[in-house]
Parts: structure tokens; sequence; C-alpha cells
């Protein structure tokens, strides 16, 4: 027996369901649009989740809140068409600003619960570098937000949670085949980016999927860590 045949790394490949949470409108298809695109192809349903309202992310302040709200959105199921995201919900939590942590950890089993996702993504909270706070979130399954959803679904078991946006991938997905349609959907973000800002985002996506896919015989890269869900727990 050993700890890989005990909790096996569990096969991102094989997902049914994915519920992606991500802090902020764009996370998920900045990080992870390549492979989430690929698993759309594959037969996968994909549901997105954001945490944070992401106002503080808007270029132009003259918006008022409810404006800039609906062209977030509105840059979102753009992206989201692109990628084949099924749902897209919100919990609009103050972005990068106070709010409880176990209250978001409530919200998230309550859409766990109802969704019943085969993988969990989100963003790596362990990443060594992170200097958003929204992007540091936990999770595992105790009581939801709504005891309604709690009486009306059992307590759900994920197969396994994929991180995005970390330093140590144990998984290199190749993307070269959606990088294109990935690119077109990160670029739906204009709401949060200057022109300016967003050729910086695409060179470093562009330069770091190559990065990544160096040593393989692919293209370009995502780099995901995937996880048996008993694997976030005593050290496994
Ligand atoms: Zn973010």
């Amino acid at each position: 027996m050993t700890i890989e045949t005990l909790l096996p790394t569990p096969d991102i490949f094989s997902a049914k369901r994915l519920l992606c949470v991500q802090p902020h409108y764009d996370d998920n298809d900045i990080a992870a649009g390549g492979i989430l695109t690929q698993l759309r192809q594959n037969g996968a349903e994909i549901f997105y989740l954001t945490v944070t309202n992401d106002l503080m992310g808007v270029i132009d302040d003259t918006l008022s809140p409810e404006a800039a709200a609906e062209r977030l959105k509105r840059d979102q199921f753009a992206a989201g068409k692109i990628v084949g995201v099924s749902q897209q919900g919100w919990l609009g939590y103050p972005d990068a600003g106070e709010y409880d942590y176990f209250a978001v950890r409530r919200d998230l089993l309550k859409y766990i619960r109802m969704i019943q996702p085969d993988f969990v993504f989100t963003a790596d909270p362990w990443l060594t570098y992170e200097g958003h706070r929204d992007h540091i979130a936990g999770m595992t399954r105790i009581a939801s937000s709504d005891p309604t959803v709690d009486s009306a679904y059992p307590g759900h078991e994920i197969q396994g949670v994929a991180f995005y946006y970390t330093r140590e991938p144990n998984i290199i997905a190749d993307i070269s085949s959606t990088w294109d349609d990935k690119l077109t959907a990160v670029q739906c973000y204009q709401t949060q980016f200057t022109s300016e800002g967003m050729d910086d985002l695409v060179m470093g996506l562009d330069l770091k999927s190559r990065q990544v896919a160096m040593g393989t015989d692919f293209e370009r890269g995502e780099p995901l860590k995937t996880l048996h869900p008993s694997a976030l727990h005593c050290g496994f």
C-alpha cells in the first residue's frame, strides 16, 4: 500500500461536473481557461462561482457600482460563452474587503451540495507569493449557509480538487489546442483592464504557458495541483 493507492491523485481529464470557485470574475479563465475549455469539449459541465463583487478592479471609476457590476457580468458572460460555462453564480462579498471566512465557507458548501461537482477548481490558497487576500480562502465539508439546501441535498463528496495559480503543480495540462479560445475569453474582461494592462496580461500568459510546457512534447500548458480531497488534511 502506498499513499498514492490510498489517496489516488484524481484524474482531472475524467471530470464530468466542475465547480470553479474564483475570487474574482476573471480568475478561472486567466488561470485555467485552456484546460476548462478542453474539459468542456470532452463533455464536462462547468459551473462558475465568483466569490467577491470585484469592484476594486474596475478601471472606469465614474461607473456606479450597479453599472460596474453589469459590465463585469457582461464581460464574464462573453468569456463564459467561449469556454462553454453552463451556469454562473455570484456570492457578492466585498472585493479586497472585510468578510467572514466562515460565512464564505458556508456559502461554498451550499453550492457544492446543490451542484454536486466531481471536481472543484479554485485558486491555490497556499500560493507562496500571493498578495491578494481574496485568493486565500479555504474549503471543507461542514454546514452550509442555507438549511433548506442542507435538508434537500445530502453532504456531497467531491472526487478531487484542482488548484490553479499554483507554484507546486503535479500536472501540466496541454492547452495547445484551446490556447486561442482561452485568449479570446480572457480578452473579454475589458472592464478591469486598460488596453495596455490587457497587452501585458496576454504577454505574461503567453510566456508562462510556454515556460510551463518546457520539457514536455507540447507547446503550451497550464499548471494545476490536483489532489484527492483527503490529501488536504494531516499532511498527506
Ligand atoms: Zn483575482
